[in-house]
């Protein structure tokens, strides 16, 4: 997929070097340290840079002004409409800096519980605190939207009213958070596996765990902008289609439902998000910061937005048969389930036996989301691999529930066209490259004892066949 090659790590002034790492128990790595020329190099990160956003505005200009054919993207009018209708303008600008700025204020100042990340190795093995307000944040950005939609300090509906606006003030941002945080890093001298390529190492970014006092910047950026702002934009949809039509269609409130599903569950979870491998070892660049806050709040919605602009354009919203309707309906709950409780096994599992685990009352608490002394593998690293539950049926059945979610998005918008499908279709692509990835990096790091894992849980997506 990417072509890779690995250099020796420069170690800053800060960083102990591999042999120290080693030393310290539970550490682990050498590979954490390791950079890996990954997306192509600095040609392909160059490339992604440009290609985004570009093709973010090329599929939102393909609904909005050609009923979501795709046309050439030379084509005559495309781009000056796009330039029109997608201008940044003040108004987009407050709507999203304020909502950014609302959400880090929460993130700040809500109560939560604190979880412990995994060791970092370039910090001599600490593990780092991570306040867990997500849920209470949730809340009260759920109560704080009502009362401005219902008393009309602010109209939700503004929001995809002002769609093309919104979605280049988020690209605008996240160019700017993206200079600005590297910046600030190599100022502070706080770079970590950095490439010595510019382009290269502002796409993986240079901080490792950037804070602005006890928020940490990465767990922020992933939780707390994407899939509210997502979530948010199908409640305009949604809103909108109510006010013209006096009715919310059934694939609508579908969409609203699908993304309710997965902003509440990132924030329902979000104890389980310290120890991941994004906040362990992915740095905070363009990558993760782009991608966040403009990627995929305005890429996931288009099923959303496709949604809003065909109702507007036919008079109607879209009414798909009963079947069909309760088929997407039936995909999407089902596959909500075995993703949510996949996900919750696992990371329950690492937690209990860390002695980390913090039950929580959050909604909604899906039977078998917690294994009671499940199989698993002790590896002479030190961590254990769960092979009980889900995890007895495929090593990667959480992303293949992720996959059919997403596809039941696309699928609630039928078949007209194919623009609901990129986020499906990229997701298969990210999915795929993060499989890769981790699998050759517990290999390296299990050893013989993933081989093991391997062996006793043979298929990665689709139990019997993959
Ligand atoms: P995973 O949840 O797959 O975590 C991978 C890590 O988990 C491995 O590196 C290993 O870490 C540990 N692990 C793997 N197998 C086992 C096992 N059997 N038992 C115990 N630990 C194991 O990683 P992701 O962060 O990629 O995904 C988390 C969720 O986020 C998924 O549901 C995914 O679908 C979703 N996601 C969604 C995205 C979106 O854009 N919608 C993008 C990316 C992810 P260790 O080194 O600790 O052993």
């Amino acid at each position: 997929m990417s072509s890779k090659h690995t250099v020796k790590v420069k170690p800053n002034n800060n960083e102990k070097t591999p042999v120290d790492i080693k030393q310290k128990k539970n550490i682990i790595l050498d590979t954490d340290n390791e950079i890996v020329f990954e997306f192509g190099g600095p040609w392909g990160v160059t490339a992604m840079m440009i290609g985004f956003p570009l093709l973010m505005f090329y599929l939102w200009g393909c609904l909005q002004f050609y009923r979501g054919k795709l046309v050439s993207p030379l084509a005559g009018e495309l781009w000056s409409q796009i330039i029109k209708e997608a201008w940044p303008t003040w108004y987009a600008s407050k709507i999203y800096l304020i909502f950014c700025l609302f959400e880090l204020f929460l993130a700040y100042f809500m109560p939560g519980p604190i979880v412990k990340g995994a060791p970092v190795a370039s910090l001599n093995g600490k593990k780092l605190d991570y306040l867990c307000n997500g849920l209470t944040s949730w809340y009260v950005t759920l109560i704080t939207s009502y009362i401005l939609h219902r008393y009309d300090y602010f109209r939700l509906t503004e929001i995809i009213d002002n769609f093309g606006p919104l979605m280049t003030v988020a690209i605008i941002t996240g160019f700017a958070i993206t200079f600005t945080v590297y910046t600030v890093t190599i100022i502070q001298g706080k770079q970590h596996r950095m490439s010595g390529n510019l382009i290269y190492d502002l796409f993986m970014g240079a901080a490792l765990n950037p804070r602005l006092g006890r928020v940490d910047l990465k767990m922020f950026a992933e939780i707390r902008v994407p899939w509210v702002v997502l979530f948010y934009i199908s409640v305009s949809a949604a809103l909108k289609e109510y006010e013209m039509f006096g009715y919310v269609s059934a694939s609508m409130a579908f969409m609203v439902l699908a993304h309710f599903l997965y902003v509440n569950a990132c924030a329902k979870g979000e104890e389980c998000i310290p120890t991941t491998w994004d906040m362990t070892y992915e740095k905070f660049g363009f990558m993760l910061i782009f991608w966040n806050l403009a990627g995929v709040p305005f890429t996931y919605c288009l099923g959303a937005v496709y949604l809003h602009i065909s109702s507007i354009d036919n008079g109607k919203p879209i009414q798909h048969s009963p079947a069909w309707t309760f088929f997407c309906y039936a995909l999407l709950i089902s596959s909500y389930y075995i993703w949510d409780t996949a996900n919750s096994q696992k990371n329950r599992f690492r937690m209990i036996l860390n002695g980390t685990y913090v039950p929580r009352k959050a909604f909604p608490q899906l039977p078998w989301g917690t294994l009671k002394n499940p199989s698993h593998i002790k590896t002479k690293q030190g961590n254990s691999i769960l092979t009980g539950g889900w995890w007895g049926y495929a090593r990667k059945i959480h992303y293949t529930a992720d996959l059919m979610m997403a596809f039941s998005w696309g699928f609630i918008c039928g078949f007209n066209t194919a623009i609901p499908y990129f986020y499906p279709a990229f997701f298969t692509f990210v999915l795929t490259h993060r499989v890769t990835r981790d699998m050759e990096r517990c290999a390296r790091k299990y050893g013989k004892d993933w081989d093991e894992y391997c062996r006793q849980v043979p298929y990665i997506f689709v139990p019997g066949i993959y």
